[in-house]
């Protein structure tokens, strides 16, 4: 695994535990070269079920996908990458949850909106004005003003 510091290969795993219900393993790694530490989340794939696109298209669930959804939101946000990871084993959870095989992108849209709310109120509402979930202009502008309160 490259270190997200230096970028040199060369990085090993000073502590692994279970998390979620056993659901995830969070690994602590440090670099060899720079000493930077970082952490990793490890999650089985299989178990996620497909995505429905608003376009009525399936597509398998892409986790990559999700994380530079919350990146774009988190942009110049006082959010640590270990908070922002922990939302992602969250919404990936909860989706679990779900029992489905198959669930929409709106219904993932609003697991993201779920945890961006608790994690920081600017995320939250540039995730929703780009994602579009809110059913219309006046619930969004409502969503507005109780933050605002
Ligand atoms: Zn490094």
């Amino acid at each position: 695994m490259h270190c997200p510091f230096c970028g040199v290969q060369d990085t090993k795993v000073i502590d692994s535990r279970l998390v979620a219900d056993g659901a995830s393993v969070r690994r602590r790694r440090e670099c060899n070269h720079c000493k930077e530490r970082f952490t990793t989340f490890e999650t089985a794939e299989l178990m996620m079920p497909r995505v429905i696109k608003s376009d009525g298209t399936r597509e398998p669930f892409n986790e990559d996908k999700l994380r530079s959804g919350l990146l774009r939101a988190l942009e110049k946000r006082p959010v640590s990458l270990e908070v922002m990871e922990q939302a992602i084993n969250k919404i990936k959870s909860s989706i679990r949850a779900t029992g489905e095989r198959e669930v929409t992108s709106h219904a993932i849209g609003h697991f993201v909106m779920d945890n961006l709310k608790q994690i920081d109120k600017v995320a939250y509402v540039r995730f929703a004005s780009v994602y579009r979930s809110f059913e219309d202009v006046r619930e969004f502008g409502e969503e507005i003003a109780r933050l605002n309160d």
